[in-house]
């Protein structure tokens, strides 16, 4: 029977690259997003892909959302925590909300699908997670305190989770990807966006393909002694 993975935003951008890169090598896949439905129901008219959705920063919402993919479509064995945001400001502007949306999202996201799928993972000797950090949690970037800190702590939540499940057949790694061209780049002023693309050795942004292509090697059933690690997909940029 097919493995079934779950991409947390994994309806546009690099997710929906993932979701059907993941499709084509096999796997049922079962979509997740937050909110844009109109995104969501083009995805699927176009890939064959369910989509459902919920907030991944809520536990609860995460919970049920595994429970309802693995009702109707079998125990979930791969887990892509892709889905983020940012709200970008200096410190001096930064507020608290922006601050614990972003956490909440991009590393509490991945805290509530982890803990959603663990025991299963665990109870079958099995289990594929691959957390999508960024360049950003490695190298930090201007008006980013609360992404780079949040994508910054998926790289140690992935090193410490692989501990726990190495002895279950269960693999945790990471994906730090550089500046891919989706809409979460578009958001990027055209002169910051230049200035950017200039700092990277390969000359131009990475596109959402190149990132799934990572995942479909971290996610295989024979990756089972790759674990704990982060795959730099950047284009060449240098890690401070
Ligand atoms: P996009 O903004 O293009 O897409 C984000 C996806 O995440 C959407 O499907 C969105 O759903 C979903 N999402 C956002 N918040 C939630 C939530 N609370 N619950 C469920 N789903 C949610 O982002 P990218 O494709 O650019 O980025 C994907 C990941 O890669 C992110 O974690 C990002 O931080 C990371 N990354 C991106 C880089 C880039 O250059 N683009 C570089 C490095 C890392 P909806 O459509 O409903 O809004």
């Amino acid at each position: 029977m097919a493995r079934v993975a779950v991409v947390t935003g994994g309806t546009r951008g690099i997710g929906e690259a993932i979701s059907i890169a993941l499709k084509n090598a096999g796997y049922t896949v079962a979509a997740n997003y937050a909110g844009n439905d109109e995104r969501a129901r083009a995805f699927t008219e176009r890939t064959g892909i369910s989509a459902y959705k919920w907030d991944v920063s809520d536990f609860d919402a995460c919970v049920a959302g595994v429970k309802r993919i693995e009702a109707e479509r079998g125990p979930v064995d791969v887990i892509v925590n892709n889905a983020g945001i940012t709200r970008d400001g200096t410190m001096k502007k930064m507020t608290r909300t922006a601050w614990d949306d972003v956490m909440d999202t991009n590393l509490g996201g991945c805290f509530n699908m982890c803990k959603a799928a663990w025991d299963g993972m665990n109870e079958r000797k099995f289990g594929r997670i691959v957390n999508i950090g960024s360049i950003n949690g490695q190298a930090g970037q201007y008006g980013q305190v609360n992404y780079a800190a949040a994508k910054s702590g998926i790289h140690g939540f992935t090193k410490a989770l692989a501990q726990e499940g190495a002895r279950a057949g269960i693999t945790v790694n990471a994906i730090a990807p550089g500046y891919i061209d989706t809409d979460m780049v578009a958001a990027v002023p055209p002169d910051v966006l230049a200035k950017i693309v200039a700092r990277i050795p390969v000359g131009r942004l990475g596109h959402a393909d190149e990132i799934a292509r990572g995942v479909l090697f971290l996610v295989a059933d024979e990756g089972g002694f790759v674990t704990g690690s982060t795959m730099s997909i950047n284009g060449g940029q240098h890690m401070y």
